[in-house]
C-alpha cells in the first residue's frame, strides 16, 4: 500500500492494486520527475511568453527586437516540430495564444500540490470505464493490426487520467519509473497534467507523425502529446540536458 507525499505530491497506490508498493529509488526518481515536470512547464511558458513579447517588439521596431531580445529559436522548433506551426501560418498568433494559455493552466496545476495514482492497467474492466490514453491507444492500434499490439499497448501505456472521474487524477505506470530517465516520466505527468487541467486531448500521439504535422492533422492545439514533447525540447535547450534526459 501506498500513500505517501513526494515534492508535497500525495502519492498512492491505484485501487486495483493494493498490495503494490515503491522502494525508495523508485520514491526518489518519482521526486526527481515531479521537480522537472515543473521545470518544464514553467520553462516553456517564459520563453514562449518572452517570444510572444519579441514579436510584438518586432513588428514596431525590428532592431530593438534584435537588440533586447533573445532569438526564440527554442520556441519556434518546437511549435514547428510539434505543433506544426511558424510565425507564416494563418491564425498564428490565436493558436500561439491558446498553446501559451493550456501551458499556464498546467503549470500553475503542476506547482500546488497535486495527486499521483501509480499502478498498472490490468484488465479489459479498465477499457470499459474509458480510461484516457490507454482507451485511445487501443482505439489507434484496433484500425491496424489489434492483436499483436496488444502486448505493447498493455505495457507500453505510459500514464493516463480517468475523464469520469471527478479527481481526474493524474496515474502513472509503475514500470516507466522504473525503466525511464526522469525527463521522459516528467514528459508523461505533462502530457497527464493537460488533460487535467487544461482539456487536452488526444488527437495524435508522436508516434503516429506528429512531428512537423507529417500526419496532416487538425487542432494540434488541443494535443496532449505536443505540449509534453514542447515543454520537455525547450527546458532540454534551456537547461542544456544531454540527449535522453
Ligand atoms: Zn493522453
Amino acid at each position: 500500500m501506498v500513500n505517501i507525499v513526494i515534492q508535497g505530491c500525495t502519492v498512492t497506490n491505484w485501487s486495483k492494486e493494493p498490495l503494490l508498493t515503491l522502494s525508495h529509488n523508485q520514491q526518489a526518481k518519482l521526486g526527481q520527475a515531479i521537480q522537472c515536470s515543473r521545470q518544464m512547464t514553467s520553462d516553456a511558458l517564459q520563453r514562449m511568453k518572452n517570444y510572444r513579447h519579441r514579436l510584438l517588439v518586432k513588428s514596431i521596431d525590428p532592431q530593438m527586437a534584435k537588440d533586447f531580445f533573445q532569438s526564440g529559436a527554442d520556441v519556434k522548433e518546437a511549435l514547428e516540430k510539434y505543433f506544426g506551426i511558424t510565425t507564416a501560418s494563418p491564425g498564428f498568433g490565436t493558436d500561439f495564444d491558446t498553446i501559451i494559455g493550456k501551458i499556464e493552466l498546467t503549470d500553475a496545476g503542476l506547482q500546488q500540490p497535486f495527486d499521483i495514482v501509480v499502478g498498472h492497467i490490468h484488465d479489459w474492466d479498465d477499457v470499459k470505464e474509458g480510461v484516457s490514453d490507454f482507451f485511445s491507444e487501443f482505439k489507434k492500434f484496433r484500425l491496424r493490426s489489434a492483436f499483436s499490439a496488444l502486448g505493447s499497448i498493455r505495457t507500453g501505456t505510459r500514464g493516463w487520467v480517468s475523464p469520469g472521474h471527478a479527481l481526474k487524477r493524474i496515474h502513472l505506470n509503475v514500470d516507466i519509473i522504473n525503466s525511464d530517465p526522469r525527463g521522459k516520466i516528467a514528459r508523461t505527468i505533462v502530457h497527464e497534467g493537460t488533460h487535467k487541467w487544461a482539456n487536452t486531448d488526444d488527437v495524435a500521439y508522436k508516434w503516429e507523425n506528429l512531428p512537423h504535422n507529417a500526419g496532416g492533422y487538425a487542432n494540434l492545439t488541443n494535443n496532449a502529446d505536443s505540449y509534453a514533447w514542447t515543454c520537455r525540447r525547450i527546458w532540454k535547450r534551456v537547461r542544456h540536458m544531454p540527449a535522453g534526459s
